[in-house]
This record gives structure tokens, sequence and C-alpha cells, in this order.
């Protein structure tokens, strides 16, 4: 990709702009950042770029600024059909995700996770895995650090996990992963998407350039998912954890079965620390991945079994009074609430609600019939649920999270089970989900504090 002297238009100033522009100008392009909000909210990126030949645009995207550039590089944040980027790609100008970019600079192999739910979680586990079995491995993407990041740190590594976005997907051209992942596909980002199979689309770019050489680890369980291997040329390495299979990687029994080519491995799943069926497919997307990457089953084994999982999702906080509380702040979307919900077997107390994303609610309906006791709900999204769910368990609204870990409180026993799974995006109380699960955690403290 000729960058040195081109004119480069990033699109959108957060983290992963600011390395997009860092990483650009130090290949010698002229470099124009614009972004749609003013310079004051942006004013901690602007600072880590002082000092850099960038010419920066802010509470605007202007027509000629699109029209003369030579690329455009779009952040993750920034939707792709915003009339700029329309016009430009009228122009015939090309436009590309951040992570087209920079897996344009990269050698190592890279492994692709994405899907509705679960990538970061898998991500995470698959990059473990990779260390322990001694492979210098870069982890990132939509999580943690850019992908750019690594190109323009210089370093060399010998294996790439990425998360990848659907929003990223929108921007690709060659990015070719070595293995491709996709772990769910249920509602979610009908605030961006104009319908479900736009989202799918999106997602499915992710096998664009793969050939039959490469991997796709697809979960059939899904049946979307499983309606998707036509979408791919390379090698399908089926995942399930209700069916036993040929080939591929499946869980009966409480074991891991991986099969392909003769190779069989097996991993007990009593060992594992990670709690809930949905951290079954995580846990066999993330073998199946490292092994098709060159991993030593023993060695992977021994690191999925120290694995403890990520914060924010379904995490014990504290056991109050025989009543666990279990923050699931990242359960944003309605299928990973079903996931939540389907690791307990009954006797749950429900938080949920924050900012509504366009979706359905109702197929949570048969879940809380049968497993949820009370629905204490909160923030713009209450009266919504309440409507979809309200008639089906005892159901209460509230005014902040505060009060409505009291109200659980209130309404449990010992032996029930308190889940903040909230079903919705937090952005119309919280900055994000961890400042929501950290509230939700100070609420169960403020608890124990209370009753010592
Ligand atoms: P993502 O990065 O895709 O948002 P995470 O690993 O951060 O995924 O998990 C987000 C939420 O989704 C968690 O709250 C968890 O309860 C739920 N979840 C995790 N893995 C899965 C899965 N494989 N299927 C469905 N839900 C899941």
């Amino acid at each position: 990709m000729e960058l040195k002297n081109n004119n480069i238009v990033v699109v959108g100033l957060a983290r992963t702009g600011a390395s997009v522009a860092r990483f650009l100008c130090r290949s010698g392009a002229k470099v124009t950042v614009s972004d749609s909000k003013g310079r004051e909210t942006l004013a901690k990126f602007v600072d880590a770029l002082q000092g850099l030949p960038i010419e920066f645009e802010f509470g605007r995207h202007g027509e000629e600024t699109f029209r003369s550039a030579d690329l455009i590089v779009v952040s993750p944040g920034v939707p792709m059909d915003i009339a700029p980027l329309k016009l430009a790609a009228s122009c015939g100008i090309p436009i590309i995700s951040e992570i087209e970019l920079a897996a344009s600079f990269i050698d190592a192999p890279l492994a692709a996770i994405t899907g509705t739910n679960g990538k970061t979680t898998t991500t995470t586990l698959a990059g473990e895995i990779f260390t322990g079995c001694g492979f210098s491995t870069f982890v990132g993407g939509n999580i943690g650090k850019p992908l750019i990041d690594l190109v323009t740190s210089g370093e060399r590594v010998q294996r790439v996990v990425a998360e990848i976005s659907s929003f990223q997907l929108e921007g690709i051209v060659n990015f070719h992963p070595k293995v491709a992942v996709l772990l769910n596909l249920t509602e979610d980002h009908l605030d961006r998407y104009s319908s479900f199979q736009e989202y799918i689309d999106a997602k499915l770019r992710i096998f664009a350039n793969q050939t039959s050489e490469d991997f796709a680890v697809l979960n059939i369980d899904d049946p979307l998912v499983a309606g998707c291997s036509g979408s791919t040329a390379a090698r399908i390495v089926p995942m399930s954890r209700l069916s036993v299979l040929e080939e591929g990687i499946f869980c009966r029994d409480n074991v891991i079965t991986f099969k392909m080519d003769g190779r069989v491995e097996r991993f007990p799943t009593e060992a594992f620390k990670l709690r809930g069926v949905h951290n079954i497919d995580n846990c066999m997307a993330a073998l199946a991945t490292a092994l098709l990457m060159g991993c030593d089953a023993a060695k992977a084994r021994a690191v999925v079994e120290n694995f403890t999982g990520l914060p924010h999702r379904m995490e014990l906080v504290s056991t109050v009074n025989g009543v666990p509380y279990y923050n699931d702040s990242k359960g944003t979307n309605v299928g990973s609430v079903v996931k939540s919900l389907e690791s307990f077997p009954g006797n749950i107390i429900l938080i949920a609600g924050g900012k509504d994303k366009g979706g359905e609610y109702t197929p949570l309906a048969g879940l809380v019939k049968e497993r949820v006791k009370a629905l204490v709900l909160l923030g713009e999204a209450k009266d919504r649920i309440r409507s979809a769910l309200g008639h089906l368990t005892e159901t209460v609204t509230v005014g902040s999270l505060e009060e409505a870990v009291r109200e659980a409180q209130r309404l449990a026993r010992p032996g029930d089970v308190v889940l903040f799974s909230p079903a919705c995006s937090s952005y119309d109380m919280f900055r994000n989900y961890e400042e929501r699960g950290d509230c939700f955690a100070a609420a169960v403290r403020a608890l124990e504090e209370r009753d010592r």
C-alpha cells in the first residue's frame, strides 16, 4: 500500500484514529484527521499527536477534505454510510478500515475472531494459549490495542489474534485471516444497521479473502452461522456443543474433542475454571484456533484450565446473605443475556435495562418465564422491556443501579441468584460498560457493608 506523500484522511479521532494517524505520519503520508466532534472533546487524543505534522478538522467533515483524499481510513466508531464517505466513494476514492491498513503490513499468521458475543473472551484466551505454547503473540483489534500499534512498534511476533467487529469488517479489501472464527449471530447494533441481514452480511466479510489453505471455525449450533458455510472458500472446521462430529471440535460428556485429519485431542472440561455454556463455546473456538495454528495440545490444555475469564462477564462480585451477585455488565444484547440466564437453573433476580438498541426483547421470554423469579428494570429501555416481558414474572422498575441492587436484595432469598445482565448498552447512564459494572459492584459492596 503506497502511503508516502499521499493525502490520507483519517475519519474519527479516538484511540484507533490516533494510532492510525501516528502510523501514517511516520510512513511519510500527508495526514488529515477529520472528526465531527469538537476539539475539546478529543483533547487527550490531540495532545497524544502533538508535534506530528497532522492537519486537524474538528466539528465537521469538509467536502473538499474528502474529495481530495488519495485514501480514507475510517475508525471503528464511524458509520460507513455518512454523507462525506458516500461522496468519496462516488469519486472512486478507496475507503478502508484500520484492520485493512494494519493487516497489509503484518506478515505473521493472523486469527480473526468475530460473532455477536464471546469475541473478547475467545480472543483473549486464544492469545493466552499461543503465548503459553511459546509463540510471541500480539492480541488486539477491537480490544486493547488497535492492530496498527503492532505495525508502528516494529515488533516481530509469531502469531496475531484479533477481535474483529462488524464495523471494521465493512472496510476491508484484502484482509485475510489464516483462521476466521464466527461464534454466533444474534440481533445487535440495530441502531447502526438498517436490518439484521445487513449486520450479518458485514460479519460474513471476515471470510471474503480466505482460500482453501485457510480455516473457518463455524459454530454450527447456531443455525444462522451454520447457514454461512457457503460464504467461505476456506476449509470449514465445524464446532458444536450439541452434536458429535466426525471432523471439527465438539463437546460431549464434559470432554471437548478436536478431530482433524486423523489428529485427535481431548480436553476434559471439569478442570476448567470458566463457567457457563457459552464459555464452552469460547473455549472450543480458542482451542480450535490454537491447534490449527501450531499449538501443542497439552500446553494449550494447561492454559485453558487456568483461565478465569474477564471482568464484567458473569463475574461473581460477592455473596451477601447467601445470595451471589453476578456482574454481567458486558451482557449488552439479548443473545448474551440468553446465555447468562442459561447458566443458572432458576431462582434468578435479573437486573436489566440501559440504552435501548432497537432489537426485540421477546427472545428472552421463555427463559424469563422458566428461570427468572423477579425482573428489576432500569434505564431508557425499562418500559420497552416491561411491555415485552413484565407479564411473565414479578417486575419492578427503578431509577438507578444502586436502587436496583437494593430492590434485588429485598426480593432475593437464600438460594436465589442476583444477575445484572442488562441486554442494553450503558450510554444512557454511564460512560461505558466497565463504569456501569463497577457501579454495580460498588452497590453490592455497600449492601455487604450495611449488613456487616
Ligand atoms: P464480545 O467481545 O463479543 O462482546 P465478551 O467475551 O466480552 O464478548 O462477552 C460479552 C457478553 O456475552 C458476556 O456478558 C457473556 O455473558 C456473553 N457471552 C460470552 N460468550 C458468549 C457466547 N459464546 N455466546 C453467547 N454469549 C456469550
